[in-house]
């Protein structure tokens, strides 16, 4: 049997942190190494043999073959530094939304040394969906409007969902449009008749619910939704393991779960 792959998680003590760590350490392709969170104290999984501060971080990127990190972007930011500061040659597996310039930054630079995968979304079930998407708005063209709805968990700190703005990034794609350009998040008061190229995003939040992404293509005539809806958030920790397992050891660069899927 091939070697099993030396893994590190960062947000540990958190919800996708505890699922990513239980889930490896049922696997045989993976041994876990250690956890990262921002207090190194309190609950953590029992399969957690180690936790420490990003401050502490060093030993474990050194010993870690991939380190898949679901915490927040000010922490991702710690994190990364660390790991350019420690030349350390971990694989990243990246599933942190919400990521803004300074984090997109540290990640282009990590992805000259080592393999760096970042995924809003680690579903397949998703993955698919944004294929179909772009390949549906390039199909049904400009006579058909495109809203993409999106429901989480009323604890979700970001909106639109970064699953939804990839899905508006392909329905953009598929139109040979800039996103940032017809991007329109919510209407309220007066917007306006909506323009032809105009892609809408609206976000609703409550309960516990793991993740709905529906994109709308309305047309004069018909209307057609391409919908996911995640029952279970191990969907998400399954797919960052299984996008651990295909970097580990692959040469540097940045990579998505459509290089994992082959899609
Ligand atoms: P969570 O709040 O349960 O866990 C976050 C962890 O990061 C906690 O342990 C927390 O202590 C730590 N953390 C460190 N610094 C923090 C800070 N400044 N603010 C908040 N937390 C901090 O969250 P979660 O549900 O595990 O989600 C974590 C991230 O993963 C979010 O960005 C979420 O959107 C993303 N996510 C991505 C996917 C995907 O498929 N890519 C799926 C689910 C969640």
């Amino acid at each position: 049997m091939a070697e099993s792959v030396a893994l590190a998680v960062s947000g540990a003590r958190g919800r996708m942190g505890r699922i990513v760590t239980e889930l490896a350490a049922e696997d045989p392709a993976f041994r876990v190494v250690g956890g990262i969170d921002r207090d190194a104290e309190g609950d953590v999984s029992a399969a957690l043999p180690l936790l420490v501060t990003p401050s502490e971080a060093g030993d474990l990127l050194k010993a870690a073959d991939v380190l898949i990190d679901f915490s927040a972007p000010e922490f991702l930011e710690s994190i990364l530094t660390r790991h350019a500061e420690m030349e350390a040659g971990c694989a990243l597996v990246v599933g942190t939304t919400g990521l803004g310039p300074p984090e997109e930054r540290l990640i282009e630079a990590a992805s000259e040394k080592v393999g760096v995968l970042t995924a809003a979304n680690f579903s397949v079930g998703v993955n698919l969906l944004i294929a179909l998407t772009q390949r549906s708005a390039a199909a049904l063209g400009a006579g058909y409007d495109i809203e993409i709805v999106e429901v989480h968990h009323r604890r979700k700190e970001d909106a639109p969902s970064g699953t939804a703005l990839a899905l508006g990034r392909a329905a953009a794609a598929g139109r040979k449009l800039d996103l940032e350009a017809v991007r329109k998040d919510g209407r309220s008061g007066r917007p306006g008749a909506r323009p032809a190229d105009e892609i809408g995003f609206h976000a609703l939040r409550g309960g516990d619910v793991a993740g709905d992404h529906c994109v709308h293509f309305i047309g004069e005539l018909e209307r057609i939704e391409l919908t996911h809806r995640a029952s279970d958030r191990a969907l998400f920790g399954a797919g960052a393991l299984r996008a651990a397992a295909w970097i580990a050891g692959r040469v540097p660069g940045r990579y998505s779960m459509r290089d994992v899927l082959g899609l």
